[in-house]
């Protein structure tokens, strides 16, 4: 049995997609964080380097079978792109803050940007899809209207699994790419 203090130790060594557990000197431009992984049950971006089982909207954990590993943008390291992208401290999904909180697979109050074991999110920046997207550029992402959540939507393919229910929703996304 855990208790709440020993928890609370525990997170600050968790390698969790918060400012304070990167391995940073001062001052250095973070750039991009590497590590994300796409789920290939509900095909949403989510940040699986904690050690937590995290609930996955088309049944059990999310998992990163067969995914890339992929980097997200640190929005105050400027660039091209949408800001206000978040993770969320429930789902570990990547959502766009920007609207409302959105559906969440984890908080039946929607997306949240910290908990008692994970530190606050950092802003993520997401770059949209390039004229010439050369090698390690993916194209196919969006962000779901009814979730918030950057999923991945190959042409043609389905949609993955949405916390609201049914298929997430790309329709009125912007086009966005994923480095990996
Ligand atoms: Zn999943
Ligand atoms: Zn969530
Ligand atoms: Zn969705």
């Amino acid at each position: 049995m855990i208790n709440r203090r020993q928890a609370i130790g525990a997170a600050a060594t968790l390698a969790v997609a918060t400012a304070a557990t990167q391995l940073v000197t001062p001052g250095t431009a973070l750039a991009a964080q590497t590590g994300w992984a796409s789920c290939p049950k509900c095909q949403s971006l989510w940040w699986p380097n904690t050690p937590y089982a995290i609930p996955c909207r088309a049944g059990g954990h999310h998992t990163k079978d067969g995914s890339f590993s992929y980097q997200v943008k640190v929005q105050s390291d400027g660039g091209a792109g949408q800001n206000d992208w978040r993770s969320c401290a429930a789902c570990q999904c990547l959502w766009w803050s920007g609207g409302t909180a959105g559906r969440c697979a984890g908080d039946p109050n929607g997306h949240r940007i910290s908990s008692y074991a994970i530190g606050k999110s950092w802003y993520y920046l997401v770059e949209f899809e390039p004229q010439f997207p050369s090698e390690r550029h993916q194209r196919g992402w969006r962000s779901c209207a009814n979730c918030s959540v950057l999923f991945f939507t190959p042409v043609g393919g389905p949609n993955g699994r949405c916390a609201s229910g049914g298929r997430h929703e790309p329709v009125g996304s912007w086009k966005y790419l994923l480095r990996y």
